[in-house]
């Protein structure tokens, strides 16, 4: 070979190795995320260039549609078929039947999403999942979780994280029906219908970086208002905690709304659960109530209905308890508000990432 055509060679050498690197984490990054985003027995589809394909007792392809009605009763799903030339058509199949949509702004209910869905009955009711590349399921998880006008920095701080939880809950979610709920009980998620562009923005700029603690991706959570010290995971769902999630002080969300705050309840919804009318609270080291005259924390915030179990202060009257308290949410982790502060006063991302989970790293995604 001569010198020319050997160094051509490595020049495809190279490039091959140079577009692999560069190919590998933006692939890693169109990992297709599953979204439950309505359970029921009753929904809309519509969307533009709609394709059915339903797998059954048959399998039937159904093409160009623009509107589906899905009604499930007791032995059969039924679909009202409307398609683009408005046609209209009524087809009863298999109550075991797995329905998939493609096309391209497909609305469930009115709320228009990226991607496609996958549509199956579970327990008598029909599971809409959208299924979404990573990267586009967060433009629409970050509006839904921080108003899209904060400061840049607080909005690239919540895609690295759900960016982040969206990754740990793909990797248990294997073997489930979907990864993740379109609520709290996930992440809140409105579709391409949420997104702006000051949030689409923060999912660019950091697109394809996670959280990491030593090589392994972090289990990271996050809520409104710590009220002044986050709190550990296994104050709230007695679960270890990692050495990043143990809880920090944090002086930067007294802006917040949920700051203070004060609940009244009446004397006799109080005394249908705290019977004894001398009240011993035993706090943790976060400052949270662990126990109220025995009763968890977590279970006296969810009694009452508390914004926090960062309680300050009880004063029993004749006929209402007073409770005061501090923050919003469960505590762990990132404080949304804390957050806000920080990047008005000037920390990054990556400042605000590492100020409240001590020790973790911001990294490209490089696997599980
Ligand atoms: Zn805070």
């Amino acid at each position: 070979m001569d010198r020319k055509a050997k160094n051509l060679v490595y020049a495809l050498i190279l490039s091959l190795v140079f577009s692999f690197l560069f190919v590998l984490p933006s692939l890693a990054l169109d990992i297709p995320v599953r979204v439950l985003v309505y359970r029921g027995k009753e929904f809309t589809i519509s969307g533009r260039i709609l394709s059915l394909y339903i797998r059954g007792d048959k399998i039937q392809e159904v093409k160009n549609l623009c509107r589906v009605a899905v009604k499930l009763d007791t032995v059969s799903i039924v679909l009202d078929i409307v398609d683009d030339l408005q046609n209209t058509e009524k087809l009863q199949i298999d109550y075991r039947s797995i329905l998939e949509i493609t096309g391209s702004d497909i609305s469930i209910n009115g709320i228009v999403y990226r991607g496609g869905f996958r549509i199956i009955n579970r327990n008598n009711s029909m599971l809409v999942i959208n299924i979404v590349p990573l990267e586009e399921y967060l433009y629409g998880v970050v509006p839904s979780e921080m108003p899209y006008y904060w400061h840049q920095e607080a909005l690239k701080t919540q895609a690295v994280l759900a960016r982040t939880y969206t990754l740990n809950r793909i990797k248990s979610g294997v073997g489930k029906d979907y990864d993740l709920e379109n609520t709290e009980n996930s992440q809140v998620y409105k579709g391409k219908s949420a997104e702006y562009s000051s949030t689409t923005d923060a999912v660019n700029s950091t697109k394809g970086e996670v959280i990491y603690y030593e090589n392994v991706i972090a289990n990271v959570y996050f809520h409104s208002t710590c009220g002044g010290h986050t709190e550990s995971p296994k104050n709230v769902w007695s679960v270890k905690s990692p050495p990043y999630l143990n809880g920090v002080e944090c002086q930067y969300c007294k802006d917040s709304p949920w700051s203070e705050w004060e609940r009244r309840i009446k004397r006799e919804q109080w005394d249908e659960f705290i019977k004894d009318s001398n009240i011993e609270l035993e706090i943790n080291s976060s400052g949270r109530l662990s126990r109220l005259n025995g009763i968890e924390g977590t279970k006296i915030r969810s009694i009452f209905k508390l914004p926090s179990t960062f309680i300050v202060g009880i004063e029993v009257r004749e006929n209402e308890v007073i409770v005061k308290g501090k923050g919003y949410g469960h505590g762990v982790g990132v404080c949304q508000w804390g957050t806000k502060k920080m990047a008005e006063v000037g920390f990054s991302y990556r400042d605000i990432i590492s100020y409240y989970l001590p020790g973790v790293t911001v990294d490209a995604y490089r696997g599980f």
